[in-house]
């Protein structure tokens, strides 16, 4: 099987990569483990310098990493060097702020000497995505490695640069041999990589379907899972909001990344007394958003990353039409090829229509008008998604109550989801399970372990 990189500007193939077979993935295994022996051994202040050097490479490389990105899946270099520095950030939180979050802890009202101790069991297998190819990989690698893990990547089969790319950077930060490899292979060979015994947990960003499989695959063989699996966030924006702000963070939320992110906002919920109002700022701000080339600097959104993947948006707005939506597309296309997809408003979609339970991973916007806080609030968890969520209120006691209806791990007031190295990230529902970053990440992958010295 070949694994191949395709530019989605300019449909091209960039390159092609032969999948690594079964025996050599084995093999890399078997290195990763007999790595781990010593690995696990270092102290909290040997790996930290490792991965304060893995921040600095990726700080020093942010522009070679851009243009890596923009070739493979279409991200404008603007954004995909601020991703290598945010990887930077990572590479450094985990190794300031590790050893502390790994410190034993102390069990108070035992009656003898009591304390919980949090060791790294083995290889962890992260499974990933290609949207944001080094943000998503650093973020459960970084935390990984300072416990003491080894880990192994098989990222989205789009991007084979980007995930050697990631393999030489732990390299080059003098990183010992096989720490940390990358696996060139398809996911049907990911059951094999559980079948491996130092593989003790997988880690896996993507969609609900990939999600089942792989959870299933850990479960069969009693080896934990973290799943950060899609969404479909609500933006609810209150009468007595500040329209213009939030309907700008909505373009971000649609066009950033070309709409393909997680934790996108994608479902716009609007009081009937500021929708107009919301729905002419919206147009403004997501026609700024003119898609072009990913290497040009001043381009703000690309392609989509794929073919397929813009069928699929078609598809979807074609099904809002049909279920009654109106639409409204922003812009113009560029010339020539690639998977661009032009800034889009979809409204009046009928709220039971099964299109309105899918996510959209694009630039389109699905806009719904409501007349009252408890219309806003039921609509905004009639998914089955529950990733992220932001309410727009000046009356900030009022988001806060409001907060804690909505059903989804994040929820934010008055600003963009995103993802924070400090704070814990993940789903409820089908939006997966367990967190990563802050302190909750770094505790996902280790042996929580009491030990009681007994009279
Ligand atoms: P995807 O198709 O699920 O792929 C994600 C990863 O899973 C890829 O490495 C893929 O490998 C692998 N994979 C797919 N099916 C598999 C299977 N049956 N067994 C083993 N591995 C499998 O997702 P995507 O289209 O790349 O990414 C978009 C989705 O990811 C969206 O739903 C988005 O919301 C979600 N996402 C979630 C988060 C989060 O933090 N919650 C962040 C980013 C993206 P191949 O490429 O070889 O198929």
């Amino acid at each position: 099987m070949s694994i191949q990189s395709l530019n989605p500007a300019t449909e091209e193939v960039v390159a092609t990569f032969e999948a690594y077979s079964d025996e050599k993935v084995q093999s890399i295994l078997d290195l990763t483990a007999a790595a781990w022996a010593d690995w696990k051994e270092k102290s909290y202040s040997e790996r930290k310098v490792l991965l304060k050097k893995a921040a600095e490479i990726l700080r020093e490389r942010s522009v070679e990493l851009a243009r890596i990105a923009a070739v493979e899946m279409g991200k404008p270099v603007k954004l995909g060097k601020a991703e290598a520095e945010k990887c930077a950030l990572v590479c450094d939180y985990y190794a300031e702020e590790g050893e502390a979050m790994l410190a034993p802890e102390p069990v108070s009202d035992a009656a003898k000497k009591v304390y919980v101790r949090f060791d790294p069991l083995g290889t962890v297998l992260t499974v990933m995505p290609w949207n944001f190819p080094f943000w998503q990989v650093f973020r459960i690698a970084a935390p990984s490695l300072m416990a003491g893990n080894c880990v192994v990547l098989k990222h989205a089969s789009n991007v084979p640069q980007c995930a050697l790319t990631i393999e030489k950077i732990f390299k080059d930060a003098g990183f010992p041999d096989n720490v940390f490899r990358t696996l060139l292979i398809g996911s049907d060979q990911v059951e094999a990589v559980l079948d491996h015994d130092s593989v003790f947990a997988v880690s896996l960003t993507g969609s609900e379907g990939a999600g089942k499989s792989v959870a299933s695959a850990a479960g069969a063989r009693l080896k934990k899972s973290v799943m950060e699996l899609g969404g479909s966030d609500p933006l609810i924006v209150l009468a007595d909001a500040d329209v213009k702000k939030a309907a700008e963070t909505a373009a971000v939320s649609r066009c950033g990344n070309a709409g393909q992110a997680c934790i996108a906002a994608k479902r716009f919920i609007v009081m009937a007394e500021v929708y107009d109002e919301f729905i002419e700022q919206l147009k403004l701000s997501m026609s700024a958003y003119k898609p072009g080339d990913p290497l040009d600097p001043a381009t703000e959104m690309g392609p989509m990353s794929s073919k397929g993947l813009r069928e699929t948006l078609e598809d979807q707005v074609k099904r809002c039409v049909e279920a009654g939506g109106k639409v409204l597309s922003l812009g113009s296309m560029p010339e020539g090829k690639g998977f661009y997809y032009l800034p889009t408003i979809i409204e009046n979609v009928p709220v039971d229509s099964d299109v309105c339970q899918e996510e959209f991973f694009g630039p389109a916007a699905l806009v719904f008008k409501v007349s009252s806080i408890d219309e806003a609030i039921r609509l905004a968890n009639d998914t089955p998604f529950g990733l992220g969520g932001s309410i727009w209120s000046a009356n900030i006691p009022l988001a806060e109550k409001l907060a804690a209806k909505i059903r989804t791990g994040n929820v934010y007031i008055n600003a963009l989801v995103r993802s924070d190295v400090h704070v814990p990230f993940g789903g409820v529902g089908i939006s997966g399970f367990g967190r990563e970053l802050g302190s909750y990440g770094i505790r996902e992958f280790v042996n929580v372990k009491s030990v009681c010295v007994g009279s």
